[in-house]
């Protein structure tokens, strides 16, 4: 029995996702009912009262800028590139040095389907010790329960999800950090790692008769635009959350490029011959496991041409970004983007 089987044996792992998490609650129950009791506030001030434009950045230090040399060294000049930002927290999960095996996987597993990351900055910072937990997000309870199993699509749009007002503080806070960038590439158009411990997700449970609000921890959270669409700010599309210290039977140096999977190929966990699940196995980088092909073709759920067509995709002309294209429809599952790569329907009848 491997290490990984054993704990999954021993731990009873529930995985619970919207699609866009790698998520494991092991034990227990992670899941609350649908207080507000675990909201906190944001430095010091109302969550509820924050406006948009909060001025929380006064209580982010930057501590120190990290190396990213070493990940730049190979870029492939005229290649499709996408840019991330790293934001390392002080009392956060992760050190750098400890995201560097992330980091490199994800650059290789994305270079193999024909797409360059460039790591644009990476910052060593502080934030006071309540950003650590976010809120989960606000979700809106669907009326349509055959959704979660024919579209999950279609369920995830009934759910509405949205972030906090204090969670769009928090990360409008820390981004404001991203330093300009000679190419023109802005915030709006760039992924930002953000290290936190606790980035909980919210969702509906259907168990047959009603559904209920639960919320669960996250290994990482990538709020993906298929989810998200135009409810989140535009500055902050880009964000992910890594909090995977807390899943040590996931195969953690997979989690980066995965999330990045999420928000660029714009996809729930699926793969060939697997529909949108809240959570699935297989070999490919969007299911869970250590896989790592991106597929193409209808087969392959068009993941590769999806990929190749994200508006966070650019290729340098005289120094100058230039973006392919920009969400018609907030970036949900079936925008308009991505022209026919989009499976339809979303998961044949038999497979209910
Ligand atoms: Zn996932």
């Amino acid at each position: 029995m491997s290490y990984k089987t054993g704990m999954r044996t021993m731990l009873t792992t529930i995985v619970l996702t919207f699609g866009f998490v790698l998520l494991l609650v092991p034990l227990l129950p992670a899941c609350n009912s649908g207080s507000s009791a675990g909201r906190q506030d944001a430095g010091g001030l109302d969550a509820t009262l924050l406006p948009a434009d909060s001025g929380l950045e006064s209580q982010v230090t930057v501590l120190e800028t990290l190396d990213i040399f070493p990940f730049n060294d190979d870029l492939a000049p005229g290649q499709p590139t996408v840019d991330i930002a790293f934001y390392i927290t002080e009392l956060g999960p992760l050190t750098w040095a400890e995201l560097a095996s992330n980091i490199t996987r994800a650059k290789r597993i994305l270079s193999e389907a024909g797409v360059s990351i460039r790591v644009t900055s990476a910052l060593r910072i502080s934030v006071p010790a309540s950003w650590q937990s976010l809120d989960p997000d606000e979700v809106t309870m669907p009326t349509t329960p055959e959704f979660v199993t024919s579209d999950l699509y279609a369920h995830l749009n009934e759910l509405q999800t949205r972030v906090t007002l204090r969670n769009e503080a928090i990360f409008e806070a820390i981004t404001s950090y991203f330093p300009v960038q000679a190419s023109g590439v802005t915030a709006e158009n760039t992924i930002h790692v953000i290290t936190l411990n606790e980035a909980p997700i919210a969702y509906y449970d259907w168990d047959g008769s009603e559904w209920s609000y639960q919320t669960a921890p996250t290994g990482g959270l990538s709020f993906p635009p298929y989810a998200y669409a135009d409810r989140i700010p535009a500055g902050i599309r880009g964000v992910i959350t890594l909090s995977f210290q807390q899943a040590p039977f996931f195969p953690e140096t997979r989690v980066l490029s995965h999330e990045i999977g999420h928000k660029i190929i714009n996809v729930s966990h699926e793969g060939v011959g697997v529909c949108p699940a809240f959570a699935a196995n297989g070999p490919e980088l969007m299911l869970y496991g250590d896989g790592e092909n991106i597929p193409s073709t209808e087969a392959g759920r068009w993941h590769r041409e999806r990929l190749l067509l994200s508006p966070f995709l650019y290729t340098l002309e005289q120094g100058v970004a230039m973006f392919q294209d920009r969400y018609q429809n907030g970036g949900v599952y079936r925008d308009e983007v991505y022209g026919n790569y989009i499976v339809s329907p979303i998961c044949p009848p038999e497979t209910k």
